[in-house]
Order: C-alpha cells, then structure tokens, then sequence
C-alpha cells in the first residue's frame, strides 16, 4: 500500500525505521556547469516506510520537527553520510564534500554538535568532507544561538552553506550578520522569467555575494537554460534535476568513479581597506555616500576584455545614462561604445589601475545609440580604481564624468585661435592674446619674429616697458585700458607707438567671458596706422 502516514503512524513507526534504514540518505550532485566537473552533493533524507511506501520530506520533516525527533533523525543521516564517506575513502574512489541539513531544531540541543563530532571522529572522516547547510529561518528567534554554533562549526573546520537563500525576506541582513562560506540560490523562490524581474533580482544576489567573497551553488535549476543563464552571470555553480535527481548511494558511487571532480573555487579577493558588506548594505553611510555624494559611480568587473556593470549610482544615470533605463544600463557592455583607439586608451587605464592599485584617469568618446535620440558620441572622464581581483577577473569602482560640451566648446575656441592666428599671419597684423587671471600673454609669430616677443610673456606688460618696446610715456595709459578690460569692458583701442622710430599702431583688444560673464581672456591686435590716423 503506497499512501502518506499519518501522524500518528509516523511516530509509532520511527524509532524501527531508523534502526532498520528505512529512514536513509540519498545525495544529489553539485556541479560545475562550466567543466562539467563535480564540486560537491547534498545529503537529503528518505523515508521508505515497508507498509506504506516513499514518504516526503516535506511530509514527515515536519512532523518530526513538531514532536522534536528531526534532532535523532538529523544524526542518524549525519552517521550515514560519514559511513558512505568511509567506504568511499577505503575503496579508493576520491570524494566530493557532502552536505548534511541542520535546522533550527537540532541547534536548540547543547550537545548536538559534540554529538557531531563524536560520530565524525568514529569513521574518522575528514572534516573537509562535511559541508553544513543551514537556512535563515534558523536565524529566526534570534541570531545569537546561529551564531555561537557557527562559529563552533568554523573553529571545528566545517564549511557552512547558507541553504534556501532568498526564501526569507531579510535576505540581505542575515547574510550580513552571518559567516557562511557558500550561498544556495533558490531558483523556485524566483524564477517565472530569469529575463525579466526574476533575473535581475538573481543577477544582484550573484554580484552581491561575489562582493562578499561567496561562492553561490543555484539549487533547482531544472533547465539547460536556467543554467546556462546562471553561468552568464558568474555562477558556474549548479545543483538541480538538470545534472541529477537525488539518487541512492550507489548510483552515486558510480557517478563519482565516473564524473571528475574540483573544489569550489576560492571566492575573489577584496583589496583590503574595502569594506564589502557594508557598501552592499542598503542602509549604511558606504550607500548613502555612493548614491549622494560621488557623483557618477559605478562598480563593473572586467573579465577577458568585457566588462560588466554590477552596480551603479542614480547621478551615473545623469550623466551619462543617455535616457537609458538602469536595467539597460545595467545590461549594456561599455567597451562595446568605444572605437578601436579610444577602447584602447581605456583598456590601458585599466592596465595601469591593475599595476599601480591607485586611481587612473582617461578621458574617452563613446558611441551611445538610445530610443530617444537616436546616435550620439559623448565624451566621458573616467576615474579608475581597482577594487578587487581574482585569476583573470577584476573589479573596478569608477567615478564617471560627462566632458562632452568641455570637449566640444574647447574644440571650437581651439579652431578659431587657430584661424584668427593664422589670419593674422597672412594679414600684416600683430596678434595676441592677454589672460586676465594669469597675466600672461601669448603672442602671435610675427610679435616674436619682429619684436623678439618671447612666446609667453609673464607679468604682461611690465617686461614690454622694462625692455624698450612700448614707450615709458605710454605706460599708464596702457595699464589703464587693461583695467578697464580687466572690470568687464568688451573691447578698447587706441593709438601706440613703438618706442623704435616711434611707429604708430593702431591697438585693438576684444574681451572673452566665461558663462558667468566673468572677462577670461582679452584678444589684442596691431596695425600699422595709416596717414590719416595719425594723432602725432
Ligand atoms: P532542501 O534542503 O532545500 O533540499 C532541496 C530539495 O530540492 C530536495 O527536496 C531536492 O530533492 C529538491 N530538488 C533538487 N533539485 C530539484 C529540481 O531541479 N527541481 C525541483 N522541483 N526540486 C529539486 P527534498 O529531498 O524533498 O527535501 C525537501 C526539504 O526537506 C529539504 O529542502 C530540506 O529542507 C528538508 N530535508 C531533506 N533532508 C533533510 C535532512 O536530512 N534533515 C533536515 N533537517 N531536513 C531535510
Ligand atoms: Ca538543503
Ligand atoms: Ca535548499
């Protein structure tokens, strides 16, 4: 007869079912989608009750829970795993670490984990074997007692894996508060549409956790396409019907004769003065100064040439998200932007940030397409830091700028300095041009052929009365128009002689404002006075 016990049944038939092993274990493989190779199995409990059949976990689990036998059943898997450990070791067959569950019930018992290590030291299996998952809920009630026992368990040297992660709401805090060493990711909590919301939402957890240093295993992941969508975003990390249903010891066996094996990959190194878990904390100052006070910021992981935006801040939209939403932004490839000389410069900037550790700067046009307005090149000032690294993988926090009406307006007063000196050559003018704030001038080629103008002249004008070649007599008048160009007036002219032969010239200056209508530059002009012009 094949039906589900009732209560009643459970408990009358649970001290015979663990002596006779009708309660037993059966392992699901952990893997890596990437190699194909095998990182670890979870141990998960079966009851194949003689009278009535396979039971669910999710129907005597909770059973056993309520009348407090999880804590008995819990150890009599913990003792099955540790003997299926042996006699892999004593045949020869190298192993994977196995996982053992351990819920909120077992820790209330103070002696569960000497309980623990008394089996473990019985079989004498390495305790790098044996892997922990524990869940948040066991969080609930209070932290304290989880903690205590994690921190047993690390002294002890097992790893603990965070089971079910993303069930609970408070996800993100217990994580902060707990030290485990792996994440298990849920995909029934969020899957629907991994290209949608739910991916998203994946896709910060997968970042998240790299910050934190945490390799994350996706558990029941059924499809190719989960899979291979969980390895786009950095977790090669897989257990699910996909690869395996749980299966008996001995097919397992066989799957570890037949199937290579790895050790989870150690996690990225963070540089140390960064303090992961607060910046991904929503509510610390680190966030709060990321997403007030930096301007445009954006944390990305580059990886054989690509990069891949994990996080950025609102201003990062502002300037330069070009009415991209942030999932796109988020989604979108900046190397992708870049020509092949300006994908260079950058690639170069991030050469040297590797190199140095400290920040690097460049400056870089991207080409932005978006709905809006269709095709645009924006000119970007990076700063560049490298934050963390692992083999080939890096990643940097950079604070972004948009230069691009900079770039644009200078390039324009560039050209037409360029024509205006090259007019001035061509015509029988002196030319030049007086910076109020530094008082330098620069003179034209003909100033510094004819006159022996150098071609920066500091201090201007004392150095052209020091040196005999404006006249002394003129020297007042000729401080007192820079003045007045100097006090906002557009433009002032007047009549100058050389002090050589006293040739007249015919002076002309024109003031540049900046956008406060502050004078920035006055732009002069000689010209050989004509007969009639003449005052002397
Ligand atoms: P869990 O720890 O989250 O275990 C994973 C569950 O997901 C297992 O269900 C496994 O068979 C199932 N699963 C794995 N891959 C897939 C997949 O691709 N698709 C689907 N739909 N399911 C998948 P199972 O064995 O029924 O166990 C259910 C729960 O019972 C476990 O959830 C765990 O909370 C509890 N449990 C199982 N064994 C033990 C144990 O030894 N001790 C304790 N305390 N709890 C256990
Ligand atoms: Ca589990
Ligand atoms: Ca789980």
């Amino acid at each position: 007869m094949n039906r589900q016990m009732t209560e009643a049944e459970l408990l009358a038939g649970f001290d015979k079912a663990l002596n006779e092993g009708h309660i037993f274990v059966c392992y699901q493989p952990k893997m890596n989608h990437t190699t194909g190779r095998m990182i670890g199995a979870e141990a998960l409990m079966r009851w194949n009750d003689p009278e009535f059949g396979l039971q669910f976990p999710s129907d005597f689990i909770p059973v056993l829970e309520k009348n407090d036998l999880i804590y008995l059943a819990d150890l009599h898997v913990f003792e099955d795993v540790c003997k299926f450990q042996k006699k892999v070791l004593s045949d020869d067959i190298s192993s994977v670490p196995i996982s053992f569950n351990m819920s909120r019930h077992d820790i209330v018992h103070d002696d569960y984990i000497d309980r623990l290590e008394e089996i473990r030291s019985k079989y004498d299996i390495p305790v790098k074997l044996l892997h922990v998952e524990i869940t948040e809920s066991s969080a609930i009630g209070g932290m304290d007692l989880v903690t205590k026992v994690l921190d047993k368990l690390h002294v002890l040297g097992y790893k603990v894996e965070m089971d079910d992660f993303g069930s609970g709401y408070s996800s993100l805090n217990v994580l902060k508060d707990l030290d485990v060493d792996v994440i298990k990711l849920d995909m029934r909590f969020l899957s629907g549409d991994i290209g949608g919301r739910g991916g998203t939402i994946i896709s910060s957890i997968v970042q998240m956790t790299k910050w934190l240093n945490t390799p994350v295993v996706a558990e029941g992941v059924e499809t190719i396409e989960q899979a291979d969508y969980m390895k786009s975003i950095g977790c090669s990390y897989i257990q699910g019907y996909l690869y395996s249903k749980p299966i008996s010891s001995d097919e397992f066996i066989e799957k570890l004769r037949l199937i290579d094996h790895e050790p989870a990959a150690p996690a990225m190194d963070l540089i140390a003065t960064m303090d992961a878990g607060l910046f991904w904390d929503p509510n610390s100052l680190e966030t709060l100064i990321f997403n007030n006070y930096v301007g445009g910021a954006a944390i990305f992981r580059y990886q054989n040439g690509k990069i891949d935006i994990l996080r950025i801040n609102q201003k990062y939209m502002k300037e330069i998200g070009m009415n991209m939403t942030e999932k796109e932004v988020l989604c979108s490839d900046p190397m992708s932007t870049l020509d092949e000389d300006n994908r260079k410069v950058f690639e170069d900037t991030l050469e040297r940030a590797i190199d140095t550790c400290d920040e690097q700067t460049c400056e870089t046009w991207r080409n932005v397409c978006s709905k809006i307005c269709g095709e645009d090149r924006i000119c970007v000032r990076s700063d560049i830091r490298m934050i963390g690294k692992a083999d080939n993988e890096y990643i940097f926090y950079t604070m972004v700028r948009n230069i691009t009406t900079e770039k644009k307006r200078f390039a324009l007063v560039e050209d037409s300095e360029r024509k205006f000196r090259m007019a001035s050559e061509q015509a029988n003018v002196y030319a030049w041009e007086y910076i109020f704030a530094t008082k330098q001038m620069r003179p034209c080629f003909r100033c510094m052929r004819d006159l022996g103008v150098p071609p920066v002249v500091f201090n201007y004008p004392k150095p052209m009365f020091e040196n005999g070649i404006f006249p002394l007599d003129y020297e007042e008048m000729y401080y007192d128009m820079l003045k007045q160009l100097e006090n906002g007036k557009e433009s002032a002219e007047a009549i100058i002689p050389l002090t050589v032969g006293r040739i007249p010239f015919h002076v002309r200056y024109t003031t540049e404002f900046d956008e406060n209508g502050k004078p920035l530059k006055a732009y002069g002009s000689a010209t050989l006075v004509v007969d009639n012009e003449k005052t002397e």
